[in-house]
């Protein structure tokens, strides 16, 4: 061994510990917050920064060369259902979320995992709460990680190690289906957080609470309590007078703030979007009266004390799922010659909204997605123009049918602004709902929504399926905010797909249901580059900076309302279950994951023996209990079985699965609601449903051949 080797050995020795260190931590302050659009190799925040314009000042990659972005890493998931999350990252280190509220720490450059947090959620809750076993990610604080948990917890992690610092529960009602699925954000060294599950009957509020220390700052109801216990602050006096009758408190009246806050530096207000009433049904709810503030709403609050400031209504009365959570954007736009500080959405209900920031004045709204409910929005009330032979469906005796539907015009998937071209870039959507309304309420059980009305039949009738396929489209549509226009779209064959991106370099970047990520030139929409990925794209991309390199980040992993409601729609993507995260670079050469795309077997269902009316008390039990997740999830990527495609085995488990069985991979126990004769009943329908199907195939196997033929000929 020569003198050199001996020191290049010491030096490594001495070397190691450092360099197995975790990459530097994080320490995120306000003034990094406040000041995020000059740091432009982070990505520091839910929407970049505190206005979440999701626009990056990075432009390494541009138009000009985004078709040479390869794989520079990509990470798979510890389970492999649904990924929403908008990654953070801070100083080269990456903080993400999978299904189930598992926080992912990974080394931004390379995609080792430095560590990972799982706050074992019981899996058997995400069917008894709202839209899948999503989260939207973290927020970090100082040297901290904050994660909102699926069953209400928010806690707070070493951002070096994982290790949990504090956990508190925001719920204020176990027994209720409160979930939370979105992503905390921090103003003032406060973390605020909010909940879902306004479908099941839940009282909407955020929450503030010291990051250092967990103590709760203050909250925020967004709608009236129980009144025998007094309203907790002359706000609440306010918006009760809205509402009417006593129905609404017992059910808990909605307005969950389930994703979308933003803030102003400037201005000091913290802008959060408030979900739909709860029940749709207006007459059960409010006895079909009043605006039932602040359901629909954007609401203004002051971050230090939870003070209301203003709200704007989108949806007033709100009986169609209208929910005003999309994502918010505060950013400055000049209007009519004169720069304004400004606010705008694109909720569920298919118009875009553009208020002032500080008072939340009116400003303009047109539809940008197909909408009936609503002619238009009167510019001096800023109300909506109801069409009332269309949206009313409690006080005529036909169901209606109204566009959008509950998935919206837009959901969650997050938007994008880009200063330099003025633009908006939306994951629109074209979605119906078909309304009948219950007369009379029916009682809340664990994971049945309860929304006053009847839950539409499964389409059991491939045709029809196809047939509303048709109708539900998506697309990417660039939004002049100013004019109220369309400035160009980009059409997909299905609804929700992923959030956008938006970049200095005229590019905007987006993932699509059908298991794509892409990139469009910002400014006319012309497609630049396109990659196939392991699943379905929900989840909004980001980009970054490392070492003088530019990431580009997508969080690729099926799942989320639509499938697990409209599953017979979105089994059609064809994708299956395979979460990962997928980091592009320019001349990346990373190997890509192997991709699997879903192939439709013929099932062999047992026989069908059950007499009718065995079959009526099964289907009407499916309806009650099994629907809601199994019913028109035919295909839907495994998110949630099929039932029509059940083996044979567990038509055997068959009971034991709907006692508990399979708790743990998310399949809630029914023990204390079904006896054993009624799960039976459910079975002999799966079958009687399984024969169906598998006869709807072969129909259609023979119109392909027959069609094929013809085309030949
Ligand atoms: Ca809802």
């Amino acid at each position: 061994m020569n003198a050199l080797h001996i020191i290049k050995t010491s030096l490594t020795i001495l070397l190691l510990p450092i360099l197995s260190l975790p990459v530097q931590a994080a320490e995120v302050t306000e003034g990094r917050l406040i000041a995020a659009d000059k740091d432009a190799s982070n990505w520091m925040s839910h929407g970049r920064n505190y206005g979440e314009e999701r626009y990056s000042p990075l432009t390494q990659v541009s138009d000009g060369n985004v078709d040479k972005l390869g794989l520079a890493w990509s990470y798979k998931y510890g389970v492999d259902r649904v990924v929403e999350a908008t990654p953070i990252v801070v100083d080269g280190v990456m903080y993400t979320t999978g299904a189930y509220s598992m926080v992912y720490a990974l080394d931004a450059k390379t995609g080792r995992e430095l560590w990972r947090y799982d706050p074992k959620v019981w899996r058997g809750i995400a069917g008894r709460g709202c839209c899948d076993a999503a989260n939207r990610g973290v927020a970090v604080w100082g040297d901290k990680v904050f994660v909102g948990v699926y069953d209400g917890r928010l806690e707070a992690l070493d951002a070096r190690t994982g290790k949990l610092v504090w956990s508190v529960n925001t719920l204020i009602d176990p027994d209720r289906n409160y979930t939370i699925t979105g992503a905390p954000r921090i103003v003032k060294g406060k973390v605020i957080i909010g909940n879902g599950g306004a479908e099941f009957g839940v009282r909407g509020y955020i929450t503030a609470y010291d990051a250092d220390t967990g103590k709760q700052a203050w909250r925020f109801f967004t709608v009236p309590g129980d009144p025998a216990k007094g309203d907790e602050s002359d706000t609440i006096t306010m918006i009760r007078k809205t509402w009417h009758g006593d129905t609404y408190w017992k059910q808990g009246g909605g307005g969950t703030v389930w994703d979308s806050m933003a803030y102003d530096p400037t201005l000091d207000l913290l802008y959060i979007g408030v979900g739909n009433a709860s029940y749709w049904n207006p007459v059960l709810r409010s006895e079909a009266k009043g605006d039932n503030l602040f359901v629909s709403s954007i609401v203004a609050i002051r971050p230090d004390t939870g003070e209301y400031a203003w709200h704007y209504q989108t949806t007033p009365g709100d009986s169609w799922d209208y929910t005003a959570t999309q994502h918010i954007v505060v950013t400055t736009l000049n209007i009519e010659g004169k720069d304004r500080r400004i606010v705008m959405q694109a909720p569920k209900n298919g118009f875009f909204y553009v208020l002032d920031a500080a008072t939340g004045e009116f400003i303009s709204a047109e539809k940008y997605g197909q909408a009936n409910w609503a002619k238009r929005i009167d510019p001096e009330t800023g109300r909506p123009i109801i069409d009332w032979a269309v949206a009313d469906y409690w006080s005529t005796s036909e169901p209606k049918i109204v566009f959008p539907g509950s998935q919206g015009a837009h959901n969650w998937y997050p938007m994008s602004y880009n200063p330099n071209t003025g633009l908006v870039y939306i994951p629109e959507q074209v979605t119906m709902e078909y309304f009948e309304p219950l007369k009379e309420a029916t009682d809340p059980r664990p994971g049945v929504p309860n929304l006053g009305l009847v839950i539409p039949k499964v389409p059991e009738s491939l045709e029809a399926v196809e047939e509303l396929a048709g109708v539900y489209r998506g697309s990417l549509l660039a939004w002049d905010p100013v004019k109220q226009e369309e400035r160009w779209r980009q059409q997909y064959e299905h609804i929700a797909n992923g959030g956008t991106l938006t970049t200095a370099g005229n590019l905007v970047f987006q993932g699509t249901a059908d298991g794509r990520v892409l990139a469009y030139a910002a400014d006319d929409g012309e497609k630049l580059w396109e990659q196939p990925v392991s699943s379905g794209v929900v989840a909004a991309p980001i980009t970054y900076q490392v070492d003088g390199e530019q990431y580009v980040a997508f969080n690729v992993g099926w799942g989320g309302a639509f499938p697990i409601t409209f599953g017979a729609l979105a089994y059609r993507t064809h994708v299956i279950n395979d979460s990962r995260l997928y980091v592009f670079k320019l001349d990346g050469k990373a190997e890509a994951p192997a991709i699997t795309r879903r192939k439709i077997e013929l099932p062999t269902p047992p026989p069908l023996e059950a007499d009718e009316a065995t079959l009526a008390t099964g289907e009407e039990l499916f309806g009650l209990h099994c629907g809601v997740c199994h019913g028109l999830s035919a295909m839907s990527a495994d998110i949630i079985p099929d039932l029509r495609y059940l083996s044979d085995q567990s038509h055997k488990d068959f009971l034991p699965i709907v006692f508990g069985l399979r708790a743990n991979k998310g399949m809630p126990p029914f023990g204390d609601i079904l006896e054993p004769d009624q799960v039976e009943a459910v079975r002999q329908y799966v079958i009687k449903r399984a024969h169906h199907w598998r006869d709807e195939l072969i129909k259609q196997d023979k119109r392909r051949a027959e069609q094929a033929q013809e085309s030949q000929n």
